[in-house]
């Protein structure tokens, strides 16, 4: 009996430890970290892996691994606990993710627009696209103007060219060859003029669609920020629920599949941090907060790279830090 009964409590624990290594193996950590995580939040380090990294976003692997380090230890230092741990088959996955919106953010950078969040920052966005319009409208008529007269001059030349294709060349005296010459010179000039005059219209074709392209950056933009202003305002009262679906360059998600955070967009160093960081502090259980200034308010509209105290008050009533 009592044999019986120490081989079955074996056989149990045995058979338990296969389950947590093939549900470990399968899921990587993601179950057993989760299931820490529920009842002890930041008791055990989230562990993280660097996922796939977009070249276009023109930041190597090593220097997002450092910014990603930083963001970590923002958190830590605060916490003054290890919360977060680089690993090969890390449960959470950080991915850089190239899309449309980074290219409107290089876009526009390019043309000099930093896109600020905020009313204001949508207020200049919609100034600048008023001026581009404008510059738009007068670039078009000006090109159209070209190539209505591209047009006329080679419909001539070609006449001129059929005509003299279908010349008499039986008729060579003197004067008249002198007067072929000519007209043979002529001709070959204006097809030297038309072909430059070509260049430039395809080279201002060229300017005009990079101008549209540009334009399209700045609707683009536009939409997102209406859309994000928007839902500061209709969220406000549902603050946690709404978890990565506000601070658009980026979004932490957790279902069965595994945990990720995915960074879409970044225009500066700074900005990139402090998506990061405010990913990190939604993996770690934490809402958005109030002042406009901190990590973990719902837009990414300040610069600066520290906690506020709001973010300090949330870290310590997930974590049950009491000093
Ligand atoms: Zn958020």
């Amino acid at each position: 009996m009592k044999t019986a009964k120490v081989i079955s409590v074996t056989l149990f624990i045995v058979l338990f430890g296969i389950a947590i290594y093939f549900i470990s193996a399968h899921f990587g950590r993601t179950v057993i970290e989760e299931i820490l995580g529920y009842f002890s939040p930041c008791a055990y380090p989230i562990t993280y892996r660097i996922g796939s990294v977009d070249s276009r976003f023109g930041i190597s692997e090593k220097e997002f691994e450092n910014t990603i380090e930083k963001a970590v230890l923002i958190w830590e230092e605060a916490a003054h606990k290890n919360l977060f741990e680089l690993q090969n088959n890390g449960a959470l996955a950080i991915n850089l993710v190239y899309d449309y919106r980074q290219e409107a953010t290089e876009r526009l950078e390019n043309i000099g627009v930093i896109i600020n969040n905020s009313q204001e920052g949508y207020a200049d966005l919609e100034k600048k696209y008023e001026s581009v319009i404008t510059e738009y409208g007068w670039r078009k008529t000006e090109l159209d103007q070209l190539v209505s007269n591209y047009n006329e001059r080679k419909k001539s030349y070609e006449l001129d060219v059929t005509r003299w294709n279908s010349r008499d060349t039986r008729l060579t005296n003197k004067n008249e060859q002198g007067t072929l010459r000519q007209e043979f010179e002529r001709l070959n000039n204006e097809k030297s003029r038309l072909l430059a005059d070509a260049d430039i219209i395809e080279k201002k074709q060229k300017e005009l669609n990079e101008l549209v392209n540009n334009i399209n950056a700045l609707v683009d933009a536009m939409n997102n920020l209406a859309r994000e202003l928007n839902l500061s305002v209709s969220t406000y009262n549902k603050i946690g629920e709404t978890r990565g679906q506000e601070f658009q360059e980026g979004v932490y998600k957790s279902n069965v599949t595994g945990k990720e955070i995915d960074i879409y967009e970044f225009d500066s160093p700074t900005r990139l941090l402090r998506v990061l960081t405010h990913e990190f502090g939604h993996a770690l259980g934490l809402p958005h907060v109030d002042n406009p200034k901190a990590i973990m308010y719902e837009l990414n509209q300040a610069m600066n790279e520290k906690l506020a105290p709001e973010d300090l008050i949330a870290l310590k009533n997930r974590c049950g830090i009491h000093e």
